[in-house]
């Protein structure tokens, strides 16, 4: 009798052991499944990674590709383009184009080799492609503007006025001025108050140089002038600056080589578009220069840049006022004497004054002080003013006896 009983536990113990062992297997299991669809998961984000280096490595293989304007289609389906510095070619177009997308004027990759055309680029307006600096609503005040308080009233009614009060205009049934032209030596102020205007009139400030727009798009500076405008009528209220405006509108002497037809073809562009534009649309132009009486004619004729204010080198005033404005944020000590720096910078210009207050405040730096010095600002005076300043001066230091067109 015991010894059945013995043998009835010795079997029951033997089933436990083997239930509990079938259960850790089915845990076991169970865990490897869940492994196994980890791994199954990290697989297909490791060979989607895989796609793609692949795909970046073929991209990185493939040799660079052409950027040029289309000029024509052909009726066999070719299309005649002008790569951005060459000659124009007759090309073949990739099966994967679709014809009706070729147009003239549309930008697209060509082929090193072929020169076929491979894809359309997109003709996205793109400031920093198009070399121009945007500033949505600049922050600069006329606060901050030292002296030129002519100038500021004379910007205020002929660009600040018709944007904010265009209804003013045609009660008394005129035309605001269209164009604005600034001019005077460099560092006088100009950018800075074509800014305070826009930031003023919650405008954005699209700025242009102009030398840039026939030097760094060889071909493409009259395309780039078309673009400039529709941003700004796209981004409107804004206010266009076409900085260093001598480099596309000098009088014509000859035009001899290919580079003064580029120019000349801007120059057109421009006045297209000047002419172009309804004086009462929020969008104005305000052109600038150190070198007026080179300009051609044609841009001062009334309806284009009719408007032309000159910006002097500050007076006594205006230098103090500036010298308050640079140094407000400045720890100075108490000696420092800012009307003697007046009367050591005659010829210096607002961007002269600027410099003497940052070389100032470098000086302490230097010297391991957080308090800038009077003699600081006399080390700074003759680092930045040489004796030959007079000199330096750009020739537009006072009105210029003959404007053309003025
Ligand atoms: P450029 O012809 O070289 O473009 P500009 O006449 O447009 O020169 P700005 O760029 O306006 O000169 O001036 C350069 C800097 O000098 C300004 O950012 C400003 O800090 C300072 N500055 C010039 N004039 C004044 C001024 N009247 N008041 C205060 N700061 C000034």
């Amino acid at each position: 009798m015991v010894i059945v009983s013995e043998s009835s536990n010795g079997e029951n113990k033997q089933e436990d052991y083997i239930t509990d062992y079938i259960q850790s297997l089915e845990r076991r299991v169970k865990e490897l499944d869940v492994d196994k669809k980890n791994f199954e998961a990290k697989y297909l984000k490791l060979d989607r990674e895989l796609a793609g280096l692949r795909a970046e490595f073929e991209r990185i293989k493939s040799p660079p590709m052409i950027a040029a304007t289309i000029m024509d289609v052909l009726d066999d389906g070719r299309a005649v383009v002008r790569s951005s510095a060459g000659p124009n070619f007759v090309v073949a177009v990739s099966q994967f184009i679709k014809p009706s997308d070729l147009k003239p004027s549309t930008r697209v990759a060509l082929n090193q080799r072929t020169y076929s055309i491979m894809e359309i680029l997109p003709s996205k307006k793109d400031p920093l492609v198009l070399g121009m600096e945007i500033e949505e609503v600049p922050d600069v005040s006329y606060d901050e503007i030292g002296g030129l308080q002519d100038q500021i009233r004379e910007l205020r009614e002929t660009v600040e006025l018709p944007l904010l009060k265009p209804e003013l205009f045609k009660k008394v049934g005129i035309d605001p001025p269209k164009g604005v032209m600034l001019y005077g030596a460099s560092g006088t102020g100009k950018t800075l108050l074509a800014r305070a205007v826009a930031h003023e009139t919650k405008a954005t400030f699209i700025r242009a140089i102009a030398s840039e727009l026939v030097q760094k798009y060889i071909g493409e500076g009259a395309r780039m002038v078309r673009e400039m405008f529709e941003l700004a009528r796209e981004k409107a209220p804004s206010i266009v600056f076409i900085d260093e405006l001598d480099a596309v509108g000098a009088r014509r002497l000859e035009m001899s080589t290919s580079g003064d037809r580029e120019v000349y073809r801007t120059l057109m562009q421009l006045l297209a578009e000047i002419d172009g534009f309804d004086p009462m649309e929020d969008v104005r132009i305000i052109g600038a220069t150190n070198r007026p009486d080179t300009l051609d004619p044609a841009l001062l004729r009334p309806g284009r840049f009719d408007r032309l204010i000159f910006f002097p080198l500050p007076e006594e005033d205006a230098r103090l006022a500036i010298f308050r404005i640079h140094t407000k944020s400045m720890n100075l000590e108490k000696k420092v004497e800012l009307s003697t720096l007046v009367s050591l910078t005659q010829k210096a210009t607002g961007a002269d004054i600027k410099s003497i207050c940052t070389e100032a405040g470098m000086f302490a730096i230097r010297e391991g002080r957080d308090v800038v010095e009077h003699a600081d600002f006399e080390k700074a005076v003759s680092k930045v003013m040489p004796t030959n300043k007079l000199m330096e001066v750009s020739e537009f230091t006072s009105k210029p006896e003959k404007m053309y067109g003025y």
